[in-house]
């Protein structure tokens, strides 16, 4: 409990391909609200790569991943902000109200909820590289989502947010999730993704980590840890050494999982913890 008897949110990071699904979406978000009207306050966080990468593409504008993250020109960075606030945010948040409950779409821009900065960027043999307007976030302000939450209101976050210095960056969703869980103190940030978990071979369902420590991360990375679960594994490692309780990891495809992972109930994915 945060010292003004509120409980403190859980922050879901939901994106992948289980956005592109209505059916499932619905499903996710039903899961969602069920356990808001229990009391929970959850805030989400989302991403849209297969959006995005259908707008870049009918755009003429070739992306590419460098250490899981997208490079990002300003080109692509309009796209980019067209497709999150414009085409998920719009959806997941029609979704929400759909099914009764309340939702608030915005971006870091909001209410000044998340402040860029230019990520400094390594790429899979530890070279810095640079990847454009891809940001990381330098101060995140809970008072816009404290309100919201407060009132009974969802927040639905894009992942875009402007620097001090008044460019726009982009920021990967699961980064993004992760600094908000830290700046909320938050009970959970369940990172929702299209594999059960991070594994020892992601070939290989059986050699899911089931519990990890956020001081293992490190020597797992480039061997293990790759791609996609780059950023997923920085930001649950940020997020629990700064204040989350602790981050999981799980199929998003598999929307009984939520409620398991929220209530700490046995379940298959990945618990990471201090
Ligand atoms: P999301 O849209 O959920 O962010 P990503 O594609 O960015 O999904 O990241 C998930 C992907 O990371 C998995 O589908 C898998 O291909 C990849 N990956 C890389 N290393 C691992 C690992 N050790 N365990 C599981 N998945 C891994
Ligand atoms: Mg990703």
């Amino acid at each position: 409990m945060s010292s003004n008897d509120r409980p403190n949110p859980i922050v879901i990071k939901y994106g992948g391909n289980a956005i592109v699904d209505t059916e499932l979406t619905r499903e996710i978000l039903y899961r969602i609200i069920k356990l808001q009207k229990e009391g929970y306050r959850i805030v989400i966080v989302h991403g849209g790569g297969p959006f995005i990468k259908q707008n870049l593409k009918l755009a003429g504008i070739k992306s590419e991943f460098v250490g899981g993250q997208r490079k990002t020109d300003s080109k692509a960075m309009k796209y980019i902000e067209m497709s999150l606030k414009g085409e998920v945010n719009g959806k997941i948040v029609r979704e929400i109200n759909l099914l009764g409950a309340k939702a608030v779409g915005l971006s870091g821009k909001d209410g000044q909820l998340a402040i860029a900065k230019k990520r400094f960027h390594y790429d899979e043999d530890e070279n810095e590289v640079d990847i454009g307007q891809v940001g990381d976030v330098e101060k995140i302000n809970t008072e816009i989502i404290n309100l919201l939450l407060d009132n009974n209101y969802i927040p639905v976050i894009a992942t875009i947010a402007a620097g001090s210095d008044g460019i726009d960056f982009n920021i990967n969703a699961d980064n993004f999730a992760g600094f908000i869980a830290a700046a909320l103190n938050a009970d959970g940030l369940i990172l929702m993704t299209d594999i059960d978990g991070l594994m020892m071979d992601p070939e290989d369902e059986s050699t899911i980590i089931t519990e990890l420590k956020t001081k293992e991360i490190e020597g797992l990375k480039g061997k293990v840890i790759k791609g996609g679960m780059l950023p997923k594994t920085e930001a649950c490692k940020y997020a629990v050494d700064n204040g989350a309780e602790r981050a999981i990891i799980i199929n998003g495809t598999k929307p009984d999982l939520i409620e398991a992972a929220v209530k700490k109930q046995d379940f298959l994915g990945t618990i990471i913890t201090k």
